[in-house]
């Protein structure tokens, strides 16, 4: 049976690490970072996610603030307060709870974010410096996959990648992650031939389709590492929900060397790198060093 990588354990003590590097900041240099979060609408997960976020920021000992709009906010409005928490000095980092409302250009407002403040990593300019290698802030999803796999494996050069999934949010992000590791990636996606066949090959496995369980056991490689980044609610034979990946876990922990469980693999890891990519923009907004180990 495949070892489980327990990214909720993981988590746990990168938000610790977190948290000695902010009082570390706080008592050398006088910094004490901080996030905003953005959330228009009610959208109840947003909603849960938001909350979340504040919490485990102040217990990492940082400042978290919330602006909380209604779903009618109009996108002047939204990209105002943007240039107001882009030119405040005690804000280091800026959230934009996405999906936004239909009415407001998604990427207009994503794209207004300071480059220096953009903590989702989501704007054109960090993607760009993203895939030519320059530091930039990286999305928390695909940081945090590459950390437990990081963790698991140690050096990944040479390791055959493949990716399910291009979105620009996880599929492509993890792959300029792992190409800078020195694997050999290759992206898949739903035009993709023979699908099972491609993910064979593969020794590190990421899933991040959208799709309950679709990669089965006999897609695996022994002995593979196995990264599930799917999140879905499905509903079970007893009338209830349950989460579980875009990974057959049973099927594939079988055949796996390692594999992440859904819940408490992958999903733990974003929030811990959306704190850790807050301290690194605090760290360089004020001419800090990033303190070793996060
Ligand atoms: P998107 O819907 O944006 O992208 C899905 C990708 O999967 C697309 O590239 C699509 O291909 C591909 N795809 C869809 N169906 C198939 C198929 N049958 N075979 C092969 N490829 C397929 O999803 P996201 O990247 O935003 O999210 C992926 C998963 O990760 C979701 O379950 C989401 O909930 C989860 N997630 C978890 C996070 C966390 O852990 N914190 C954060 C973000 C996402 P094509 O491009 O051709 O359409």
């Amino acid at each position: 049976m495949a070892t489980v990588i327990d990214g909720k354990a993981f988590a746990a003590g990168l938000r610790e690490k977190i948290g000695k590097a902010v009082s570390e900041i706080q008592s050398n240099h006088g910094v004490k970072p901080g996030l905003t979060v953005v959330l228009v609408g009610e959208d109840p997960a947003s909603q849960v996610y938001v909350r979340s976020k504040g919490k485990q920021t102040v217990e990492a000992g940082m400042e978290s603030t919330e602006h909380k709009l209604p779903a009618d906010t109009s996108e002047a409005d939204l990209l105002a307060l943007i240039d107001r928490l882009n030119n405040d000095d005690s804000v280091n980092g800026i959230l934009v709870q996405l999906p936004l409302p239909d009415h407001i250009d998604e990427s207009k407002v994503i794209n207004a974010i300071s480059v220096a403040k953009d903590v989702d990593g989501f704007h054109i300019e960090n993607v760009g410096k993203l895939s030519i290698g320059e530091e930039s802030l990286v999305p928390c999803t695909p940081a945090g996959c590459v950390l437990l796999l990081k963790d698991h494996l140690g050096d990944l050069t040479g390791k055959n990648a493949v990716i399910v999934g291009r979105s620009n949010i996880v599929g492509k992000p993890v792959s300029m992650l792992l190409l800078q590791e020195n694997c050999t990636v290759t992206v898949a996606h739903s035009r993709t031939q023979d699908l099972p066949a491609v993910c064979r090959e593969a020794d590190i496995l990421v899933a991040a389709v959208g799709v309950p369980e679709l990669v089965k056991g006999d897609w695996v490689k022994p002995g593979a590492t196995v990264i599930d980044v799917g999140i879905n609610r499905i509903e079970t034979a007893e009338g209830k929900t349950r989460l579980v990946g875009d990974v057959d876990y049973a099927g594939a922990s079988e055949v796996a060397g390692a594999i992440t469980p859904v819940p408490g693999g992958v999903g733990p890891m974003t929030i811990a790198c959306l704190l850790r990519n807050t301290v690194i923009a605090a760290c360089r907004q004020h001419g800090v060093p990033v303190p070793d180990g996060i």
